[in-house]
């Protein structure tokens, strides 16, 4: 059995709510939170990506100007806490980190990637071999420099579903990106599945509003290079997690403290 600990690094203020919600919400605006989920277990210390700096945002994403995403001003990223202190919270270093699952390689989820130098690094093949990536999602993907750190950490390149330790599973989630994975993780209170694509609550549990028209089970993510592919793999997290799928960037996460 495992604990689960959201660490939440910094926020991504005011994103437009659609990005997130495929052809709904247009307008809205939501906080969104960058996070590092700390698993603990049986002796091992697992992490689940480990989010983005507002320094690195500055320095290394946004360049002069503010980014432009699409048709999005994104605001400034801003720092919650930084991972180190996060770490020290925990009574663990960089070091303690066995292994360090990538769901995906968008810059949010992997500027802090390069400080786990000892950790044994599972990507997906299909999501390392689309870099560099396709010039229409350049803007959500980091400088090529970024994945040649990360292409000289002890990386393991992976294929589908696969263990990663007794009651630690990552499931292949492709359609947001093109290799995603997921993670699924069983503690005391049941099994967790992190869901390893940029979404909020909506996605998964869409408002009654939306059930009730009958077309959206679920509602893949605003950015995704294949939609339907998306929404396949997020029915499998449901089959799986149930109502405990945890999106990675719903406010829900600032909250939400450890679980299991
Ligand atoms: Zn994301």
């Amino acid at each position: 059995m495992y604990t689960i600990t959201p660490m939440v690094v910094a926020i991504g203020p005011q994103r437009e709510k659609s990005r997130f919600t495929y052809m709904h919400n247009f307008g809205d605006k939501v906080d969104i939170p960058y996070v590092a989920w700390l698993l603990r277990g049986e002796g091992r210390v697992i992490l689940v990506d480990a989010g983005c700096s507002a320094a690195d945002y500055r320095t290394r994403i946004r360049g002069e100007g503010p980014l432009m995403l699409a048709g999005e001003t994104f605001q400034d990223v801003i720092d919650v806490k930084p991972l180190e202190d996060c770490f020290d919270e925990q009574g663990l270093g960089f070091d303690d980190v066995d292994t360090f699952v990538q769901t995906h390689l968008d810059w949010d989820h992997c500027m802090n990637t390069t400080k786990f130098t000892k950790s044994r690094i599972l990507i997906q093949r299909a999501e390392w071999q689309k870099i560099p990536v396709h010039p229409l999602f350049k803007s959500t993907y980091a400088p090529k420099e970024h994945y040649e750190a990360i292409g000289r950490l002890n990386v393991e390149f992976v294929e589908g579903d696969h263990e990663v330790a007794n009651g630690v599973r990552c499931l292949f989630s492709p359609g947001h990106s093109p290799g995603g994975q997921s993670v699924a993780v069983d503690t005391a209170a049941g099994t967790y599945v992190i869901a390893g694509m940029c979404t909020i609550r909506d996605n998964f549990y869409p408002p009654e509003q939306v059930l009730a028209k009958g077309t959206y089970t679920v509602i893949p993510p605003g950015m995704h290079m294949d939609p339907i592919l998306c929404y396949d793999s997020m029915l499998r997290l449901l089959d799986v997690g149930k109502d405990k799928v945890l999106p990675f960037h719903d406010d829900a996460v600032l909250t939400m403290g450890t679980l299991g």
